[in-house]
């Protein structure tokens, strides 16, 4: 790396100054959060950078700066598109005015996920755009697209990131930017019916999408050889090391855009070949489109495998590329060999949990850290499905679910399980974790709602983990709320050190 280098992350915040971007709105997960530290930590960005509760907020947030003619990022990590999704799939009739941009970074090989889900589906569900640069000048150039996309078909657009190409690196020169001046939101839209709103968006919205993706200007190399690759994303950047290492003579097409794909020019770069293998992350997107051919290989003929793509994955692929249907691997990574994830020894919340791990019923966790709890020796907690999930998955236990939740999944969407839980009159022991740092994703702040806990609840018990605490007492404590018919809660107040 020389002087003049700028890894992905910074492209964005260069990005985002250069095509005059008003407000980023942002929730904090790997791998985005590093990348809205550096907004945070810039003077200028630092009042125009929020940390928001969920991802919901954070774009309706976005949306609102849109239709005041203020362009926005939307910074996500890839599970925050599920809870984005709502006001996403309606905003793409809805029309928005200036230029809104959704970076969603997903995580092959979930380093620090629940999952690796692949964030380019959100295109085809919600009819927007999505973009998949390989490179951080790709990404560059795919972020002001996206805001020129954005503008001109009155649509939010994704851009998916990953970690590596993040942290890859590009000549700063090379950014240029364009000057326009946004749009604000054209209430006429109005005029037309729901349906009619769908309509439009047909013969207006999507002919634009489908123009810019079928006249993108991708990496294509056209070789003699029988055999071609298809890709998008960071394995583009794989495939092009691979064939220059090799010294190969293969056809590539890198594909930046994928929704919506750019069928004629795949359908003339299949036409070439006899072979075709396509390689991308995280699972078969692209080829889940072109496979109806036979001459398509990928992940649903076994030769690529899904999640993290490495360049050995490429060799292997090819050198089997004649072969209709490989067997695929199938050794799930167990805990044993990634090593096990465990509670901080310092972690004042260590005697609840080794309480928690000797109740004999199902216990809710979250996505916080308490997720960190399943494994042995503690065996605390027993699911852990999505961010502020706790409370409403222990309504469905048998008799007074309990539930283990962070302060920041309480207010992330917890805080909505809850209402649901009194209205409902579920039995609830509900423990919170109040540390007032969301501690899994780099201890950003956490609002303080105990007055709006104290205005729903009457039995609130505040229990300070600074303080000495007895295993014993601990457990009395929760075998007495837990004969108590109706909602109990636990304010288990602690200091968490790392933060
Ligand atoms: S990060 Fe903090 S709150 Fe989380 S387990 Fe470690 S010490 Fe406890």
């Amino acid at each position: 790396m020389n002087e003049r280098q700028i890894s992905g992350k910074d492209v964005i915040l260069k990005a985002a100054g250069l095509l005059e971007v008003k407000l980023v709105s942002a929730v904090a997960g790997y791998p985005v959060t590093s990348i809205v530290n550096l907004f945070r930590n810039d003077d200028f960005w630092a009042d125009n950078t929020f940390w928001m509760i969920n991802e919901k907020v954070a774009l309706e947030t976005a949306l609102g700066a849109s239709v005041a003619g203020r362009r926005s990022f939307v910074l996500t990590k890839h599970v925050g598109m599920n809870v984005l999704c709502d006001p996403l799939v309606t905003s793409a009739t809805h029309t928005i005015g200036a230029g809104l941009v959704i970076i969603a970074g997903d995580d092959p090989g979930a380093k620090a996920s629940q999952n690796e889900q692949d964030s380019r589906y959100f295109g085809p569900l919600a009819e927007v755009p999505v973009f998949d640069p390989a490179t951080p000048e790709k990404l560059f150039d795919s972020l002001k697209e996206a805001i020129e996309l954005s503008e001109k078909a009155s649509i939010p657009v994704i851009v998916r990131v990953t970690s590596r190409l993040l942290e890859s690196f590009c000549e700063s020169a090379l950014l240029r930017p364009k000057g326009s001046v946004p749009p604000e939101f054209d209430r006429s839209v109005w005029d037309y019916t729901m349906k009619g709103k769908h309509q439009r968006f047909h013969s207006m919205s999507y002919p634009l999408m489908g123009d810019y993706s079928q006249s993108q200007d991708c990496l294509c190399h056209i070789d003699t050889t029988k055999t071609g690759i298809i890709s998008s994303g960071y394995p583009a950047c794989l495939v092009e090391k691979f064939i220059e290492e090799s010294n190969s003579r293969i056809s590539h097409l890198a594909l930046d855009m994928v929704y919506p794909l750019p069928i004629k020019k795949l359908k003339r770069f299949i036409d070439h070949h006899e072979y075709v293998l396509v390689v991308e992350e995280t699972e078969d997107y692209i080829e889940s489109h072109i496979s109806i051919e036979d001459t398509i290989k990928g992940k649903s003929t076994g030769h690529i495998p899904h999640g993290k793509i490495e360049k050995e994955h490429i060799l292997h692929a090819l050198e089997n590329i004649k072969k209709t249907h490989m067997d695929k691997v199938v050794n799930p990574e167990t805990i044993k060999e990634r090593g096990p994830r465990s509670i901080c020894d310092t972690c004042p919340y260590l005697p609840l949990y080794k309480v928690l791990g000797t109740i004999d019923k199902p216990i809710a966790g979250d996505m916080g850290c308490s997720i960190l709890s399943t494994s042995a020796p503690l065996q605390a907690v027993d699911t852990g499905f999505a961010l502020g999930s706790a409370i409403s998955v222990a309504c469905g236990f048998k008799g007074k679910g309990i539930a283990v939740i962070g302060d920041f999944g309480l207010a992330h969407t917890g805080m909505q399980g809850l209402i649901n839980a009194k209205s409902n009159g579920f039995d609830l022991l509900v423990i919170i974790l109040q540390n007032d740092v969301a501690a899994m994703t780099g201890g950003q702040d956490v609002a303080d709602l105990t007055h709006v806990l104290e205005a729903l609840h009457d039995d609130i018990e505040v229990v300070d983990f600074a303080e000495k605490i007895k295993e014993r007492e601990l457990q009395a404590l929760l075998m007495e709320k837990m004969e108590k018919k109706g909602i109990s809660i636990i304010l288990a107040k602690g200091t968490c050190p790392k933060y």
